[in-house]
């Protein structure tokens, strides 16, 4: 069903651009004005004139692109806080992705609409739950927005890997894991399941778990693979980014079994693919039950759907009778977030 786009909110195929306020949301490409949702790489490009983001989502940007989030030109809003721009009233809440993740409500003429970014709906100790905020536009992201994706409790998977670290104490088990996000909130699963080791990572993951320390998530004794002997890694878990899994980085490590935390995983051939011994489907998305579950709380009058799968929920969307169009934007990473 298509429906008529609004005036004054602009789908263009690299952002939503918002026109009364000449402002972009989440665009990919450098632009004058940015609202961001969250600092993955698909939704925070650098580059761009003033950037308007919760507090931790820009100190993330700062760490990944070197730019200074106390700039004048940048504008730093706390969840439920927010900012007018030509008659248009924006405000941040809490989307339960990562840490700082937003939902963009904008409020015009008396209509909401409100963007997601990602969003995921079950607890995760590294951030804040998301939020239902009721409004007329409910612009969802569809990563997972097919029936087959449904992510199983995620402290069964916890308790897998542990299972799995313990019954080799001879191997290390090496997870990979998204640098932003992913990697933090396994770590702290891992340590509200009970699991006080020390915890191994690669480099890489180092400044993200310090930013994610400062701002209050505790994340226990991270100790770095590279300051490490061998032999002190049997029997212990080892976090590192995806793409070092197979990489010559892991031969530091005791015979590890490589593990990945991603709801990918829940795809047989994607971990035969990767060559990944033990997938763990942890993800920082709603799967499908948790999205058609967040459009029936929402209940807006029309749903945009977006980073995706987007025609699974327009074709659910269609069967039960709501209002929605699919909109098609460019550059949306699924592969490695996910
Ligand atoms: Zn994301
Ligand atoms: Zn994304």
């Amino acid at each position: 069903m298509t429906t008529r786009v609004k005036p004054w909110l602009e789908p263009h195929p690299h952002g939503l651009y918002v026109k009364p306020a000449d402002l972009w949301i989440d665009p990919s490409r450098p632009v004058e004005r940015a609202a961001v949702t969250h600092g993955h790489a698909d939704h925070a490009r650098s580059g761009h004139g003033a950037v308007f983001a919760t507090p931790e989502t820009l100190a993330i940007v700062a760490l990944r692109y070197g730019v200074d989030a106390a700039a004048s030109h940048n504008q730093a809003f706390p969840y439920g806080d927010g900012f007018e721009r030509g008659g248009v009233r924006f405000s941040f809440h809490p989307a339960g992705h990562v840490l700082g993740s937003a939902q963009i409500a904008m409020e015009y003429r008396g209509e909401r609409i409100v963007v997601t970014g990602d969003y995921k709906r079950r607890p995760d100790p590294t951030c804040a739950p998301f939020e239902v905020v009721p409004c007329d536009i409910f612009i969802t992201e569809a990563t997972f927005g097919l029936p087959v994706f449904r992510h199983p409790p995620t402290v069964d998977e916890i308790a897998k890997l542990i299972g799995a670290v313990r019954a080799e104490p001879d191997r290390s088990v090496l997870v990979g894991a998204y640098a932003l996000g992913k990697a933090q909130r396994v770590i702290a699963e891992l340590r509200a399941a009970g699991w006080n080791a020390p915890i191994y990572i690669h480099g890489a993951l180092e400044r993200m778990c310090d930013l994610y320390a400062v701002h209050g998530v505790d994340l226990g004794e991270l100790r770095l693979v590279s300051e490490a002997d061998k032999a002190e890694m049997a029997g212990q878990i080892v976090l590192a980014p995806p793409s070092a899994l197979h990489d010559r980085w892991s031969r530091r490590l005791p015979d590890p079994v490589t593990a990945m935390a991603s709801g990918w995983m829940r795809v047989r051939q994607r971990a035969r693919q990767r060559m990944i011994e033990l997938p763990l489907v942890i993800s920082d998305h709603a799967d499908w039950d948790e999205l058609i579950a967040t459009i029936e709380e929402v209940n807006p009058k029309e749903s945009w759907i977006t980073h995706g799968s987007e025609e699974g929920l327009l074709r659910w969307c269609e069967l039960t009778q709501r209002k929605a169009r699919a909109l098609h934007l460019v550059g949306r990473d699924l592969e490695e977030e996910a």
